[in-house]
């Protein structure tokens, strides 16, 4: 790679301080066309700063900066990089980007900085799409499980899956292509075993995803409930107490509203859906259709019921419906504060003995709401700190693609197929596994991937 690519990677518009970066063949000496310090950034030390001024060929100063040289390969792309710390704002560092355009360097695409990175080998294609992650991550937990993956995490786990498939793999060529070689031939049974291994990793790995998405989405929690029950408060509850991160509010009292919040670390997106009733009323059946919508495809529930009335035909039916198109909800009895006789509380839990028993008024039992809604985005049995998390679809997609290939091998050893029929399925399901760390990807998706990136990254 001959260029030398040039971009802005800090945020564009006015802030304090913005970075501009170049990286390349060219990159110091470009540098030193715009640059005067006490030194050449040519002879400057690798991994120092220095002080100096951007100036144009007039003679005029741009900006006072501070210049960051590091020399390849110790550096993000493992080329020669540069990075000019200067003040922020559109003028000053469009001014020192053009300039350095001017001298050589061609502005950078999307991604490109990761992209060299990915390409000169510094990081495999899951951690370059960590990167993007890293950025855009909006609570700790979802930036704590990115990072992991930035550094190599699940690069590391599924490498040992491939070494041990293509060793067996190898072992089988050998087997077939050189049947009168003189040594120990592999049986089977232990193809068998080395193929159950690896699908039983990448079984947890695909388990992880269900963790990994609500920690990089957030978790869709929809609250259901008759009008009146209760579920406009209790979205303004849990938004006011816990730092509403997105305000998507749609014109109509009677559309779907939506906020994410940040609970314990997982961003939530709550849905507060208009009254689900069979209804004439043609604006509300639009209500009641999309509200339909939005329980299926939630990842939990909250079924909202007013403890002072909730036996009635209209909650059984909304029950019903609940249950029937999710699998995943929590029943939630609201109004507390009214029930007076111990009796009622004794009867809602008998009947109902997991549901959440909250007054929003007076604020109790909430809590135990909050910690029922952490519980179940984490699932108590994955430990986060330890166990690898699969972040993204597309890892999810190629690790589903590469345990069918696993079954089918095993399928071929049942049925008594020969070895070069497994053989097949193997090479399938390394080549999958390849393209979520990158070895097997083509130009098409490395592309698609580096294209989300932000420039300057
Ligand atoms: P929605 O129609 O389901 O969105 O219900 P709202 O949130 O608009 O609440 C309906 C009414 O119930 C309002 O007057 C609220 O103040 C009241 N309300 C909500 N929660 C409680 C509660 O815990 N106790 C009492 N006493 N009233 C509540
Ligand atoms: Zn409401």
């Amino acid at each position: 790679m001959e260029d030398t690519i040039a971009g802005i990677s800090t945020a564009v518009g006015n802030a304090g301080l913005a970075v501009i970066r170049m990286s390349g063949g060219k990159a110091f000496e470009i540098a030193d066309m715009v640059f005067r310090g006490r030194e050449k950034v040519v002879s400057q030390k690798s991994h120092t700063l220095q002080y100096g001024r951007i100036v144009t060929d007039d003679g005029e100063i741009v900006d006072e900066v501070l210049l960051t040289k590091m020399a390849a390969p110790r550096t993000y792309t493992r080329e020669d990089v540069v990075e000019i710390s200067c003040h922020g704002g559109y003028y000053v560092t469009g001014s020192i980007l053009n300039l350095l355009i001017e001298k050589g360097a061609r502005p950078a695409e999307p991604g490109e900085f990761t992209k060299r990175a990915f390409l000169n080998g510094r990081i495999d294609l899951s951690q370059a799409e960590a990167v993007m992650d890293v950025i855009q991550a909006r609570t700790s937990k979802s930036s704590r499980a990115a990072l992991s993956q930035l550094e190599g995490k699940l690069s590391s786990e599924l490498n040992a899956i491939i070494d041990g498939l293509t060793n067996t793999l190898a072992h089988i060529e050998v087997d077939l292509d050189y049947p009168e070689y003189d040594h120990e031939e592999l049986s089977m049974k232990q193809v068998e075993d080395e193929a159950k291994k690896a699908m039983s990793h990448l079984d947890r790995l695909i388990e992880s995803f269900h963790y990994g998405k609500i920690l990089r989405e957030g978790m869709d929690v929809v609250i259901i409930g008759r009008p009146n029950t209760g579920k406009s408060s209790l979205l303004n509850y849990l938004t006011r107490k816990n730092r509403a991160i997105v305000t998507d509010i749609p014109g109509t009292t009677r559309d779907v509203i939506e906020e994410t919040v940040n609970i314990g670390g997982i961003p939530i997106k709550l849905t507060d859906t208009a009254g689900v009733r069979e209804t004439e009323d043609p604006v509300e059946s639009i209500g009641v259709a999309r509200s339909l919508e939005a329980l299926k495809k939630a990842d939990l529930v909250l079924l909202l019921l007013d403890a002072t009335d909730w036996q009635g035909e209209e909650d059984k039916r909304l029950s019903e419906l609940v249950k029937a198109h999710q699998e995943h909800f929590i029943t939630v009895f609201n109004k507390m504060d009214l029930v007076k006789d111990e009796s009622t509380v004794q009867e809602i839990m008998k009947q109902n003995p997991d549901a959440v028993l909250v007054s929003i008024k007076a604020e109790t039992g909430l809590d135990v709401l909050e910690k029922r809604l952490i519980d179940f985005a984490l699932g108590n049995k994955m430990d986060l700190d330890n166990q690898v998390l699969v972040t993204n679809a597309r890892h999810e997609q190629q690790l589903r693609l590469a345990c069918g290939a696993l079954e089918s091998a095993l399928e071929a050893i049942r049925s008594g197929m020969t070895l070069d029929i497994v053989a097949l399925e193997l090479k399938t399901a390394l080549e999958h596994l390849g393209r979520i760390t990158g070895q097997t990807a083509d130009e098409e998706i490395i592309n698609a991937i580096f294209s989300r990136f932000c420039i300057g990254k």
